[in-house]
């Protein structure tokens, strides 16, 4: 017997309509590309990205079409969110960090028609226009006083679209499971894959992010999310925001530490979220300018391991909640959050911060489990790592045009790709990814533990540890140190500092220093030029 409940479509659409009744006056606020702070109300945004739904109808955009966009994150970038989905067609946001030949890959293979771009990133565009083989239409996210000079063939001003049309659209119905969003994720090997997110996936997400065990956003909080729209949805903020009615504070392309907190001050933030790059350039400024943050309550951080050493510094010196968190591109993105459990409130801070490192325990939607390499479970001990395995509704099921093949088991599992162990209260720990992970004589050595525990060091700035070969174990680890600015720290002294907080066999065989360390389009270290660089090092101990 079938319920008798309406099954009404669960739609992107529905989210902007949400917010503009209910929370029509809430502010939206961005640092423009152009330079002054714009801000305008959720009835504003909705009203503009129906404009814009009906100046892409008239462009001949429709259902399943996909529409890319080259943009930080602002007020024009969440009308796009919200007039390409809106109307069906697929919103495709692309990391202009990327290569350019890996923009004009993924810009080719997702078959955009119209493309999207900010004023920043018209010469690169300049350079590429002539490899896009399927972009129709070049829209300029600006007004006609800044439009540019440009050799860019089919060029459209992306206000005098909007001032073309009334906005009186109503938002059309179709299916829940129809594509909305694409977002590629480049591997560390092959092509970018694109992951085709759905109006029902994001949606269902959304739900999960407000509630308060996941990230607890409400109409109470203003949100500056300072990870990129172009990286999965901006962590999924972008819709979960408008559901409930938070106020959004967009940084533009203002990402350095001065610029992050004067919006974070004025704004009244109460909570952001952000790769710890980012969050250790904020702090690093806070420190230099005396500076607090009275209104933030917490801030979420995610897409590598928070070490404690920044957990802690939130924490106690600026009484901000660290929610760390752990998802991916084909997880919508979240899939963990580190928020504690009642039982563990009275536990002392150090206890608290050993938990609080871990990378979160699962939310409602998000099924995992660890397999070793036969795919036998795991025991959830803490202490067992293996393969971290996922499963649910906002999880992909397989790569834009079946790119890299199945991706799923015969049980619906995901293979995350990353290493952890889990705990008995559902708390996973990343101990690495698996290309990653450092084999001394037949057992494991978890990089990013290494890299936690040395960036504790005062005068560390970043740290990164990979497996160099060694003639007796396979591997052993090199850790590659960036010195705070003056600092003339030795090698010595940082393995001293570790000694005691890890087993004496993980101990690095050695310290080298280098002026910056790669990272890739989103943040993470790139661990492959790393060991490519240090292909040839040889260990003292070798
Ligand atoms: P992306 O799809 O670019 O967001 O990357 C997803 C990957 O980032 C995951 O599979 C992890 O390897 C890594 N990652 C994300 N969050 C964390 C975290 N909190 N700690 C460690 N690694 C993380």
């Amino acid at each position: 017997m079938l319920g008798l409940m309406q099954d009404r479509p669960l739609l992107i659409s529905s989210l902007i309509d949400f917010a503009a009744q209910y929370h029509g006056d809430v502010e939206i606020v961005s640092r423009s590309v152009e330079g002054p702070i714009h801000r305008y109300t959720y009835i504003d945004a909705n009203h503009r990205a129906k404009q814009l739904a009906e100046a892409l109808g008239a462009l001949g955009v429709t259902l399943g079409d996909r529409v890319g966009t080259l943009a930080w994150n602002g007020y024009r970038h969440l009308e796009c969110y919200y007039g390409v989905s809106g109307i069906g067609a697929v919103l495709h946001t692309i990391n202009p960090r990327l290569f350019p030949e890996q923009i004009v890959y993924i810009a080719n293979h997702a078959e955009d028609r119209v493309l999207f771009a900010e004023l920043t990133f018209i010469p690169l565009l300049e350079g590429i226009a002539e490899q896009l083989s399927s972009v129709e239409a070049i829209i300029i996210m600006t007004d006609r006083g800044h439009m540019p000079e440009t050799s860019l063939p089919n060029v459209y001003c992306y206000e005098e679209l909007l001032a073309a049309q009334d906005g009186t659209l109503q938002w059309p119905g179709f299916d829940e499971r129809t594509a909305s969003s694409l977002c590629y994720t480049s591997g560390t090997t092959g092509n970018p894959k694109g992951v085709l997110y759905s109006h029902r996936s994001t949606v269902l997400h959304s739900l999960s992010s407000c509630s308060q065990d996941v990230l607890g956003l409400s109409s109470h909080d203003s949100i500056l999310p300072v990870v990129p729209m172009f990286h999965a949805n901006a962590w999924g903020i972008a819709y979960a925001a408008p559901m409930c009615g938070a106020k959004l504070v967009f940084p533009g392309m203002g990402m350095d530490g001065a610029s992050i907190y004067e919006l974070l001050d004025t704004e009244k933030v109460t909570l952001s979220a952000g790769v710890p790059t980012v969050w250790l350039m904020l702090l690093q400024y806070l420190r230099e300018n005396g500076k607090k943050l009275p209104h933030m309550t917490r801030t979420v951080i995610g897409g590598s391991a928070a070490p404690a050493s920044m957990i802690e510094a939130f924490e106690n010196d600026y009484d901000v909640t660290v929610i760390h968190a752990w998802g991916m591109t084909e997880m919508s993105p979240l899939g963990t959050t580190g928020n504690l459990k009642a039982k563990m409130a009275d536990l002392d801070y150090s206890e608290k911060l050993l938990i609080k490192g871990k990378q979160g325990r699962a939310v409602y939607g998000v099924d995992l489990k660890i397999t070793d390499d036969d795919g036998e479970e795991l025991p959830r001990d803490g202490a067992a790592f293996g393969h971290l395995m996922v499963r649910g509704p906002w999880i992909t099921n397989g790569y834009f045009k079946s790119e890299g093949g199945p991706v799923l088991d015969a049980d619906d599992w995901f293979d995350t790709g990353d290493v952890a162990t889990l705990d008995g209260d559902g708390f996973m720990q990343i101990t690495d990814r698996s290309k990653d992970v450092i084999k001394s004589g037949g057992e494991w050595i978890s990089s990013i533990e290494l890299e936690n525990i040395a960036v504790g060091h005062p005068e560390v700035t970043e740290a990164a540890v990979i497996g160099v070969a060694h003639p007796k174990w396979d591997e052993r680890p090199l850790l590659i140190i960036v010195r705070n600015e003056g600092s003339t720290v030795t090698g010595k002294e940082i393995l001293n500092f570790m000694e005691g907080k890890i087993a004496s066999w993980w101990m690095p065989d050695d310290v080298t220093f280098v002026s910056a360390i790669p990272h890739t389009a989103t943040g993470k270290i790139q661990k492959l030029q790393l060991r490519e660089q240090f292909a040839d090092y040889k260990l003292p101990t070798a």
